[in-house]
């Protein structure tokens, strides 16, 4: 959601808190001798957190496969062979390497994971916290507890929701943070990401109350050093810059400055007024809610993309989000879970169901978009948006092994004609048997893997209990 708290005068107890923060980060750096971001603030050690031991080679075998990519289309009984992380052949009865492990796929859907393409990651902690009145809004509640944050409470949010991600089958998200408060702030984010072994960017935004502006000092040591912190290229960085406008050049600036060092911009806009000339193939426009046909084609004309959450967007009252308007146009289109206080979890499925409902119910028409539309903006449309198109989101030979295998023998589930339809209509992030990212399991036989559930959700708990304390709740 955008920071509307940015015009009022609240919670500005962030400058002095700022200076210290970067002078132990700074020092603890130099201590440490390497570039790195240092620990300047104390995790618990994660032993249930172990190095995964997994075979160089995998084949999937037997699975109804969806490789969303156009020119290889469906495989209703298909393999997909991975090696060292990367996808080597999709095919039928593929011959194999000796000592490749066998994954059964019998009775599973295999397709790309999903690519989430804009959350405020670190605020996962407040769900169920938004109430329906004043005082207890989304916004309010966002500036009265993100002030309280500590880094180890960004951390514990960014295990959460990166568990809860896995779990229902994203293997790529957009860590849009705006409550960057010191660089311990972003390195509790990099690494909670890094360990969970999620694909992402990290866009480094500003503090949720108080600070208008993005600390790019601090961007461009991340950008310096991103090879610290990038988990082996599985994480980029990008600039999460608040609304743009014509009287706030410093906003423009902060675009210039990402452009510089060749990091991606993604911003929360309703038109493209003050800031149309920045247009371009690595700018992300989230909600867009004011925008028409004629918008959005100025915007596919540079290659920028939007992001739609609908169940945000809805649940706030901005209104219905222009869907219609943007796939007339060719607009690249992402979904986004955006925060789960209100936008409840994080469930791509539910959110194809709802694009597809929302754009056949504006449309008046029964045939406006397909499921195979749908399921195309979350998986190779999102990487697009997300400039990771040679990375993820099609199961193309060449690119990085994320994958996910969706049930069909669930209750919900059960009947198979059409894959799409099934998986956006019916499935739900309980049908999700398997995930990998990077070739790597993170969930297998309905398990997450390497991560302790129990651990992460008293984690949790136990900083939002700090927090509501904090403020007074
Ligand atoms: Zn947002």
């Amino acid at each position: 959601m955008p920071d509307q708290s940015l015009d009022k005068e609240i919670f500005n107890t962030k400058s002095s808190q700022k200076g210290i923060n970067r002078r132990s980060f700074i020092g603890g750096m130099t201590a440490l001798g390497v570039s790195g971001i240092a620990s300047s603030f104390t995790l618990p050690v994660k032993v249930s957190f172990l190095p995964l031991q997994e075979a160089n080679h995998k084949v999937i075998r037997n699975g109804y496969v969806l490789t969303m990519d156009a020119q290889r289309g469906n495989l209703p009984r298909g393999d997909v062979l991975i090696s060292g992380g990367k996808i080597t052949a999709v095919g039928e009865k593929l011959e194999v390497p000796a000592g490749t492990e066998e994954v059964n796929a019998e009775n599973m859907m295999v397709l790309p994971g999903f690519v989430e393409t804009h959350w405020h990651i670190w605020n996962s902690l407040m769900r169920s916290l938004i109430g329906s009145k004043p005082g207890v809004g989304y916004f309010e509640m966002k500036d009265l507890i993100g002030q309280h944050f500590r880094p180890q409470d960004t951390y514990a949010a960014t295990r959460f929701a990166v568990a809860e991600a896995l779990n229902s089958g994203i293997t790529t998200l957009h860590d849009w943070n705006h409550n960057v408060r010191g660089p311990e702030y972003a390195e509790a984010s990099l690494r909670a990401l890094k360990e969970l072994g999620i694909r992402g960017r990290f866009s480094q935004g500003q503090a949720a109350a108080g600070e208008p502006y993005v600390d790019l000092e601090l961007l461009e040591h991340l950008h310096q050093h991103w090879a610290d912190y990038s988990n082996e290229g599985l994480l980029k960085l990008g600039l999460a810059s608040a609304r743009i406008t014509d009287d706030d050049p410093k906003r423009k600036k902060e675009v210039i400055k990402a452009r510089e060092l060749g990091l991606p911009v993604s911003v929360h806009a309703d038109t493209l007024s003050g800031f149309e000339d920045l247009l371009g193939n690595d700018f992300q426009i989230i909600h867009a809610m004011e925008m028409d046909k004629k918008a959005f084609e100025k915007m596919a004309k540079t290659g920028a993309s939007v992001s739609f959450s609908p169940f945000s967007e809805m649940r706030i009252g901005f209104g219905l989000p222009p869907v219609v308007d943007a796939l007339n146009s060719g607009v690249s289109i992402g979904l986004s879970v955006d925060t789960t206080p209100l936008s409840g979890n994080a469930d791509m499925f539910a959110l194809m169901k709802v694009f597809l409902n929302l754009t056949n119910g504006m449309a008046q028409d029964e045939f406006k978009v397909s499921a195979r539309s749908v399921l195309e903006i979350a998986t190779n449309e999102g990487a697009r948006s997300l400039g990771m198109e040679n990375v993820c989101g099609s199961l193309t030979p060449g690119k990085r092994a994320d994958v996910i295998m969706v049930s069909v023998k669930d209750i919900n589930m059960g009947v198979l004609t059409d894959p799409e339809n099934l998986l956006v209509l019916s499935a739900q992030p309980a049908n999700v048997d398997s995930v990998l990212v990077d070739g790597k399991f993170r969930k297998r036989n309905g398990q997450l893997v390497g991560i302790n559930q129990e651990e992460i959700i008293s984690e949790a708990r136990g900083s939002l209990n700090y927090l509501l304390k904090k403020s007074g709740w």
